[in-house]
C-alpha cells in the first residue's frame, strides 16, 4: 500500500446539481490509526463516507482505498472494509445470530471460520447473552452495537463509521465509545464521521475539521487546540448587553471570542491579556476551535 495510508484522498469534488457537496478534499488517513471527520450538517461528511465506499462516484479528484483506486477497484476495496452506515439497515425478522451469519456469507468468510468470526463479533459487541433475540426486540444501544459487530465479522483491515452514535443518550453513547476504543487497542484503522466534539476528541488520533465539503484543519485534536485556540480560555457571563461590550472590548484587544449560549469565550489567553475582563478561567478546547473554524455553534 502507498506510504501506509489506508485512505488517500486527493482534491476530491462531487456535486449534487449547483451544489458542491465535497469540493476539494484532500484527506489521508494511515494505517492503525483513528481518523475522525468533524464537521457541522451539510459540511459533506456523509457524502465523504460515500464516495469512500463507492456508493457515490467522485466527480474530480483521486481516492485509494487500501491502495486500491476508487471506483474502478471498489469491489476489492470494500471486501476488505467493515462498514457502519448512520441509518440501521439490520434485518429486524432474524436474530442477532442470524444476522452475524448473513453477513459472514456475504463476506465469504470459510465455513470452518464461520463459527469463531461471528463468536468473536459478539463478544466485542457485548452481544453474547443476546445471540437469540430477534432484532426489534433490541434497544437502540444494542442494535447500533450489532450493526458495528456485523461491520467487523471479516476482520476488515479498515472500518468506516458515519456517524455512530447520532441521536443516541448519553448513556449508549458511553457503551459505544468503550467497544470503538476496544477496537482501536485490537490496531483497527478507523475513520469515523461526526458531529459531536466529545466523541472527536476522545476517540480519534487525529481529527479533520470539515466545513462547506473542504478540510479546514487536520491534526491531532490536542495540536489544533494549542495551534488555533491556545492554552486558556476565559468565560465572561453577563447579561446580553454586557457580552456584547466584552466581544468589542476582546476584539480591539486583538482578542478571539465566541458566543456559548449566556456567556462569551475569550480565547488564547495565554500571557496576562485577559487581566481586563472578570471571569472563569478554563482550559481551550476542541469545541473553541470548531467553533473559530466553522463558525458554528454544535448541534
Ligand atoms: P449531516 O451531519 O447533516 O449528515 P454531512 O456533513 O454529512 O451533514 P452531507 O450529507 O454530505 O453533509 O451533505 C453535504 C451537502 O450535499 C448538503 O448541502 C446536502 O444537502 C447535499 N447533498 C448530499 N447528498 C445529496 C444528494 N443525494 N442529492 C442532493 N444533494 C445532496
Amino acid at each position: 500500500m502507498s506510504d501506509g495510508l489506508a485512505i488517500r484522498m486527493r482534491g476530491v469534488v462531487k456535486r449534487y446539481g449547483p451544489i458542491t457537496a465535497v469540493a476539494g478534499l484532500d484527506l489521508d488517513v494511515p494505517m492503525g490509526t483513528c481518523v475522525g471527520l468533524l464537521g457541522p450538517n451539510g459540511a459533506g461528511k456523509s457524502t465523504t463516507m460515500r464516495l469512500l465506499t463507492a456508493q457515490s462516484i467522485a466527480d474530480e479528484g483521486e481516492l485509494e482505498v487500501l491502495g486500491f483506486r476508487l471506483p474502478g477497484e471498489s469491489k476489492a476495496a470494500r471486501a476488505e472494509c467493515g462498514v457502519v452506515p448512520q441509518l440501521d439497515n439490520l434485518d429486524v425478522t432474524l436474530t442477532v445470530e442470524q444476522n452475524l451469519l448473513v453477513f459472514a456469507h456475504l463476506y465469504r468468510i470459510g465455513r470452518h471460520e464461520r463459527r469463531e468470526a461471528i463468536e468473536r463479533a459478539l463478544e466485542l459487541a457485548n452481544l453474547v447473552h443476546r445471540r437469540d433475540s430477534r432484532v426489534d426486540k433490541l434497544s437502540g444501544g444494542m442494535r447500533r452495537r450489532l450493526l458495528i459487530a456485523r461491520a467487523l465479522v471479516h476482520r476488515p483491515r479498515l472500518v468506516l463509521l458515519d456517524e455512530p452514535t447520532v441521536g443516541l443518550d448519553p448513556q449508549v453513547r458511553q457503551e459505544l465509545w468503550a467497544l470503538i476504543d476496544a477496537l482501536r487497542s485490537e490496531g483497527a484503522t478507523i475513520l469515523m464521521s461526526t458531529h459531536y466534539i466529545e466523541e472527536a476528541q476522545r476517540l480519534a488520533d487525529t481529527v479533520l475539521i470539515m466545513s462547506h465539503g473542504r478540510a479546514v484543519a487536520a491534526g491531532p485534536p490536542s495540536r489544533l487546540v494549542a495551534e488555533h485556540a491556545g492554552r486558556e480560555a476565559l468565560e465572561v457571563y453577563g447579561p446580553p448587553a454586557r457580552l456584547v461590550e466584552v466581544e468589542i472590548e476582546a476584539g480591539a484587544a486583538g482578542l478571539r471570542t465566541r458566543r456559548t449560549g449566556t456567556s462569551v469565550s475569550i480565547l488564547g489567553l495565554d500571557g496576562t491579556d485577559g487581566h481586563a475582563f472578570e471571569g472563569e478561567r478554563r482550559p481551550a478546547n476542541l469545541e473553541d476551535v470548531f467553533v473559530l473554524l466553522t463558525g458554528e455553534e454544535i448541534g
